[in-house]
């Protein structure tokens, strides 16, 4: 069994390894495709491969492109030994004929784990949108096995939770919450995602940037979520994911992002002005999962919350909120009724990405939502007085 390239290398060597890697012409032909073999297959080579990367700025233009392409090349080999091979069929007992391909769903997995580890780890490849649709079409296909597990907090994991795939969404979600609470150590490492994931909130998630080139650049660090990676078009959905997001942080973690050195006050105030936001009463409107995120912080930040937001501010943000307004009145018509309707229908098995984020904090669910408000209403005056 031949030994590892990366993950055996030491100091200076893998900073050599890795110049020659990327100068290429230096390698003979089989030597370059057994270091891209090592980093296939083993995710210590990958970590070794990242973390020298990051000591020779220089190189990550070219590094940028060996790595898109090499991770294209096994996406996409995977991806066409996966469909149903022409040769291969069964018969099922009702006559019809299924196409089987040429791998099994486990060698599928194991093909594209580490890979698929990678682009989590070093989220930036999602940048590439040729890369993030293989990625896309690669976990789509493993949530259909039910198969992709993973046992790491990984930036992309969090990354994922507002992407327009719902697919994608449902696995994230589903992927954060098997990972359990981020705690202030985990936090430091995935800082970086969060900032670009708030940032689009800051930007009121918008549609297009005219202004603004939104094109990666390999040599620095990623500060904005490029276009293909949110839907712009449905802001509610990315709210959701932001809630996901928070409720996944412990009281440490909301902590330090909220009222640590590098905090994000300003994404307090975005959920204020979003709460006032006079959308239309639709499907797309952001307004639940806005509150759910005010809800979700004030109940982890306790009264130190108002040190931070003006509470007769946000007082008026929700009560003068026109979908604030329509529930209340809609919760007063159904007094009549047992039963209080539920934010969409769907199927018994169905499970929507937003109950899957409501049921991630169950002190708060969408059911309750009307009552949780008049709660916050009895309480914010009570704390103005009492500060
Ligand atoms: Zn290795």
């Amino acid at each position: 069994m031949s030994t590892c390239r990366w993950c055996t290398s030491f100091g200076d060597d893998v900073a050599k390894l890795l110049q020659r890697y990327c100068a290429g012409s230096w390698l003979a032909e089989d030597e370059e495709k057994a270091l891209n073999d090592d980093l296939d297959k083993c995710l210590e080579c990958v970590v070794v491969y990242h973390r020298a990367k990051e000591e020779l700025p220089g190189l990550h233009r070219r590094l940028w492109e060996l790595e898109t392409s090499r991770l294209l090349d096994l996406f996409s080999h995977a991806a066409k030994d996966a469909e149903p091979a022409k040769d291969l069929s069964y018969i099922e007992e009702d006559g019809r004929e299924i196409g089987v391909s040429h791998i099994s769903p486990a060698v599928y997995e194991d093909r594209l784990g580490v890979p698929l580890s990678e682009v989590l780890k070093y989220p930036y490849l999602l940048a590439s949108p040729e890369l993030s649709e293989m990625c896309v079409e690669a976990i789509c296909k493993m949530e259909e096995y039910n198969s992709f597990r993973v046992c790491c907090k990984d930036p992309g994991i969090y990354l994922l939770l507002v992407h327009p795939n719902e697919t994608v969404r449902r696995w994230a979600i589903g992927a954060a919450r098997s990972l359990g609470k981020v705690d202030r150590d985990d936090f430091y490492d995935l800082q970086d995602i969060f900032s670009c994931m708030f940032y689009i909130v800051e930007l009121r998630i918008p549609q297009n940037f005219p202004d603004m080139d939104t094109s990666y650049d390999p040599t620095t660090k990623m500060t904005l979520l490029q276009p293909h990676l949110y839907d712009s078009k449905n802001s509610k959905n990315y709210w959701l994911g932001i809630c996901m997001l928070l409720t996944q942080l412990d009281a440490q973690a909301m902590d330090s992002l909220f009222l640590g050195p590098d905090k994000q006050a300003n994404i307090l105030l975005c959920i204020l002005n979003a709460l006032k936001d006079e959308e239309p009463s639709n499907e797309m409107d952001p307004f639940w999962p806005v509150l759910q995120c005010f809800m979700v912080i004030l109940d982890c930040l306790g009264s130190r919350f108002w040190g931070q937001i003006e509470p007769s501010q946000a007082f008026q943000a929700i009560s003068q909120s026109p979908s604030y307004s329509a529930e209340l009145e809609s919760v007063r018509q159904q007094t009549m009724i047992s039963r209080i309707k539920t934010e969409t229908t769907y199927d018994d098995d169905m499970v929507t990405c937003s109950q899957m984020v409501y049921d991630s904090n169950t002190k708060v669910s969408k059911v309750m939502t009307p009552i949780c408000c008049i709660c916050v209403l009895l309480v914010v005056p009570k704390l103005d007085l009492l500060d």
